[in-house]
């Protein structure tokens, strides 16, 4: 099934995908900080009192329970999607660091706070053309900016899919992208922030 082109969308199956990632600690964490829909599972006779005293004391829910708690408390699912977030950059960070690929996921906020690169990757060809290419938003709005840098030789071309960006300005997101790009392999000088 996970070979479906489009199980990635299958919502039905999304969210117990990323439960199933969370581990007995997240679980823990997940019980303290959502009491109140536990207890109000108590109040529907959906879980029993010493089943909900059991998992504050550290025994972690089924899967089950936590899509339960999901379901009913938008806040609850957006507290899994963060954890899950969070676990996922970390393990594609280690796995581009043991691969040696060169991809790395990241979060980079600018000097002045205002920009944040969300994720970059780096590839470099076999003419050694390195395309550097990233996720950038201003830390203000949701927006998220995809950048575009090719760097050859010493020729550099870039592109952003914002407004400035796009009529061919250097925008402070294609700027904060090179310089976390230059932070990794320092080999080119690093351009003012501002
Ligand atoms: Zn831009």
């Amino acid at each position: 099934m996970a070979s479906e082109p489009n199980s990635s969308v299958d919502e039905e199956k999304d969210l117990p995908f990323l439960i199933s990632l969370l581990d007995k600690e997240d679980k823990v964490e997940f019980v303290q900080k959502f009491r109140k829909d536990f207890q109000q599972q108590i109040e529907e006779k959906k879980l029993s009192k010493t089943a909900y005293y059991k998992f504050l004391n550290g025994y972690a829910p089924s899967d089950e329970r936590v899509l339960e708690i999901a379901e009913m408390d938008e806040n609850a699912k957006e507290w899994i999607i963060e954890r899950v977030k969070e676990k996922s950059k970390k393990a594609l960070e280690i796995i581009g660091r043991l691969r040696g690929d060169g991809s790395v996921y990241a979060n980079y906020t600018s000097a002045d706070k205002k920009v944040q690169v969300k994720a970059i990757l780096i590839e470099e060809d076999e003419h050694g053309i390195i395309k550097i290419s990233g996720d950038v938003a201003n830390s203000s709005e949701p927006n998220i900016y995809h950048v575009k840098i090719l760097v050859i030789n010493d020729w550099v071309s870039f592109s952003c899919s914002c407004e400035a960006g796009a009529h061919g300005f250097l925008c402070p997101h294609v700027i904060k992208l090179y310089n976390v790009y230059r932070k990794y392999t320092n080999k080119f000088e690093e351009v003012e922030e501002g």
